[in-house]
Formats: C-alpha cells, sequence, structure tokens
C-alpha cells in the first residue's frame, strides 16, 4: 500500500493537471457513474492529502475522496484521454490533461460535514503543516499496545506505513514491541520530527530513505539496495541480512498480522523496563 508521501505527491501532482479549471468527469467502469455524473462540470479549487487519504475540493463544496488501498492506481497524461484500458473508475479531464483511477478502496462524494467526519477519525500527518504531535502522543503515553502497532494506526498517525514505522524505531533505537507508555515525551518528540523529515524528503524524492548518510552504499562501499520498493533502509525487508550499523542479523516476526523487522542489537528495550535485569 502506498505510505503518505505517495498521496500528498498526488495532491499535488492533481493540482497541477486541474487547479482553477472546469473538469469533466466520468466513470468509464460505471461503478462510479452516478458521482461522476454530479462532479463532472465542476471546477476543482484545490487538493490535499491527509494520511493516505486524498481530496479534491470543488466549487460548490463538494469533495472527491480517494484512498487507493491495496490496488488503487492513477494514471494521467497530456492531450486526449486515451480509450480506457481495463477497470477505470474515475476519469477527469480537460482540454489539456486527463486522469484514470483505477482499483481504489474508495472513490465517494462527500458534503463539507462527511469531510470533517474522515478528518475527525484521522490522526495526525507528520506531512500537514496543522498537524499537532502532542495529540497522539496523548494517547500513546497511556497504551501498553506496542509502538509498531500504534503508529501504524491511522487515528494515531496518519500517513505512515510500514517502511516508515520501521525505520523510524529503527532509528529511535527502539524494538517495535517497546509499549507506547514507555515511550517518554522527549522520545515521542525525536520519532515525530524524524517522520516529519524522513516523509518531507520522500515527498521531494519519490522514494523512501531512511539511512544517514554515513550508511548509504557509497560510504560503506557496498551494493545499494535491490528491492521494488526502491530506496536504502536500515532494517525493512532486510531479515537474516547484517545491520548497517553494527552488523547483527536483522530480525523479523509477525506483529499484529505484519512483518516487523529490527535489530536486537541497536534496539533495545528502553532503561525503564531494563532495569530489573
Ligand atoms: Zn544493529
Amino acid at each position: 500500500m502506498p505510505e503518505g508521501h505517495t498521496v500528498h505527491r498526488l495532491a499535488a501532482r492533481h493540482q497541477e493537471l486541474f487547479g482553477g479549471e472546469k473538469v469533466l468527469a466520468s466513470s468509464p467502469q460505471g461503478r462510479f457513474a452516478e458521482g461522476a455524473a454530479l462532479l463532472s462540470g465542476a471546477v476543482l479549487d484545490s487538493t490535499e492529502a491527509y494520511g493516505k487519504h486524498l481530496l479534491h475540493h470543488y466549487d460548490g463544496g463538494q469533495a472527491l475522496h480517494v484512498h487507493l488501498g491495496l490496488y488503487g492506481k492513477f494514471a494521467d497524461g497530456d492531450g486526449e484521454p486515451p480509450a480506457p484500458v481495463g477497470q477505470v473508475r474515475l476519469r477527469l479531464h480537460t482540454d489539456l490533461h486527463w486522469l484514470d483511477l483505477r482499483g481504489p478502496t474508495a472513490c465517494e462524494l462527500l458534503s463539507p460535514p462527511e469531510v470533517d467526519v474522515l478528518r475527525a477519525r484521522l490522526g495526525a500527518d507528520p506531512l500537514r503543516a496543522d498537524a499537532d504531535p502532542a495529540v497522539p502522543y496523548a494517547r500513546i503515553r497511556r497504551s501498553p499496545t506496542p509502538l509498531f502497532a500504534l503508529l501504524l494506526d491511522q487515528s494515531v498517525v496518519a500517513g505512515t506505513g510500514l517502511i516508515f514505522v520501521t525505520e523510524a524505531l529503527f532509528r529511535a533505537g527502539l524494538p517495535p514491541t517497546t509499549p507506547g507508555r514507555e515511550l517518554t515525551e522527549q522520545g515521542w518528540f525525536g520519532i515525530w520530527a524524524d517522520l516529519v523529515e524522513l516523509m518531507g524528503t520522500a515527498v521531494e524524492t519519490g522514494r523512501i530513505d531512511t539511512v544517514h548518510a554515513r550508511h548509504l552504499p557509497e560510504a560503506m562501499g557496498r551494493p545499494p539496495r535491490v528491492d521494488r520498493h526502491g530506496g536504502e533502509v536500515y532494517v525493512y525487508r532486510r531479515a537474516g541480512l547484517p545491520c548497517h550499523v553494527c552488523g547483527t542479523a536483522v530480525l523479523r516476526a509477525d506483529q499484529a498480522g505484519r512483518n516487523s523487522y529490527w535489530c536486537p542489537r541497536c534496539q533495545r528495550p528502553p532503561r525503564r523496563s531494563r532495569a530489573k535485569h
């Protein structure tokens, strides 16, 4: 599933293609025919991403809400749109550009109150200027749930996926199983600042890189990572391989139905829980 930076890039791209323009909408596949008919001819005022949710705000107050889920994809181009190929749920176009959406989990029109409901169920998005990291911390500090699950919970932090969460916990030196309530306030604000930086860079570059300059392939004299996700990471999908920092084999475990990866040496439980040993 795309992480938040991808959705923020799409919001910027769609603004560039259609911002201020009267947009024609259709649903070649037919599943969004009614919504497309209501939308067609409206002017796109603005776009925004909130976590993994994309919103187009049109004049007249209606919003298009898209969540790509696991299989959703956008394609766009210049000029006349091509004959629809496959299951195109939504097609937008102007004289200059076209945009096709296939396979999303959500593609719907929302009224302003419905947009408020959507926002209210989402946590703080590190990529949004209006995010307040004190809000998620109020939940995290009281929770016995592991940080891995808390940081993936979109009602706590919005936009983070497996790669950012796995890597932010490595960079913070905390095992993914650390209970939320063992995270200090300083620890949380450190993780938040790191997410803001890592995700912000990913919006610019379109890939996820999480290693410090001294651990880049050229600095370490190692081959670059080969993976369809691209980007240089410390532990994500590196089970059994040596940690770039200490050389210990990276571990993998199933946690809350997802794969978690960590270095048992670099990521030790916080001091408080180690005191007894
Ligand atoms: Zn290590």
